[in-house]
C-alpha cells in the first residue's frame, strides 16, 4: 500500500457532521494508527523541509496535532493559533466571515516576533477561511509566512485559491486531495 492509499483508508466521512449538509473528514483513526500517523507528518516535514521554518503555526484544535510533531522534526518551535479567550499574553487577533456569522483568532504577540520564517498547518482545507487568517497574523506579527501544509484539502470549495488569493506566492502543500 501507498503512503497514499495508507492515509486515506484511515480517514473517514461522516455525513451531515457537524451540521447537516457537511460531509465531516473524521481523521481520529489516521491518528490512532501508529504507521498512518507517522507517515502523515513524515510526509508534512519532507514536503516543507526546504521552506526552513523557524516556527510552525498550529491551527486551533486539529492543526496541533499535526504541527507539533512537524515542529519537532524540523527543528522549529510550536506556535499556537487559538480561539478567542485562552492565551493570557498580548495577542495579535483577526476575525473571519464562515457561512454563518464569524469566527475569531488569536496568536501571542511575542511568538513570532523577529523575523521568524513560519510554516502554518492544519488538518482540513475547506474554504481556506481560517489558514488565510492565521496567514494574517502571521503577517501582522512581522513574521515570513513560508508556506501551508494540510493534511487534505476539499478542492471543490476553493480554498487554495483563497490562499492564493490572500497570500500571493506562500505555496500550499496538501498530502491529499479531495
Ligand atoms: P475553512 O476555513 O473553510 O478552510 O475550514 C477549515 C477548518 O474547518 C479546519 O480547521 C478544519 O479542521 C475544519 N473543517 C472544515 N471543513 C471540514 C470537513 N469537511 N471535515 C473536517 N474538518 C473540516
Amino acid at each position: 500500500m501507498s503512503v497514499e492509499e495508507l492515509l486515506r483508508s484511515r480517514i473517514v466521512d461522516v455525513p451531515d457532521f457537524p451540521i447537516p449538509g457537511v460531509v465531516f473528514k473524521d481523521i481520529s483513526p489516521l491518528l490512532g494508527d501508529p504507521d498512518a500517523f507517522a507517515a502523515a507528518v513524515d510526509a508534512v516535514v519532507a514536503a516543507c523541509a526546504d521552506a526552513g521554518a523557524t516556527k510552525v503555526v498550529g491551527i486551533e484544535a486539529r492543526g496541533f496535532l499535526f504541527a507539533a510533531p512537524a515542529a519537532y522534526h524540523l527543528g522549529a518551535g510550536v506556535v499556537p493559533v487559538r480561539k478567542p479567550g485562552k492565551l493570557p499574553g498580548p495577542t495579535h487577533e483577526t476575525s473571519y466571515d464562515l457561512e454563518y456569522g464569524s469566527n475569531v483568532l488569536q496568536v501571542h504577540r511575542q511568538a513570532l516576533a523577529g523575523g521568524e520564517r513560519v510554516l502554518v498547518v492544519d488538518d482540513v482545507l475547506a474554504t481556506g477561511g481560517t489558514a488565510a487568517a492565521a496567514g494574517r497574523l502571521v503577517a501582522d506579527a512581522g513574521a515570513e509566512l513560508v508556506g501551508f501544509a494540510v493534511l487534505l484539502e476539499l478542492a471543490s470549495l476553493g480554498g487554495r485559491a483563497h490562499l492564493e488569493d490572500q497570500h500571493p506566492g506562500v505555496p500550499l502543500h496538501a498530502l491529499l486531495t479531495y
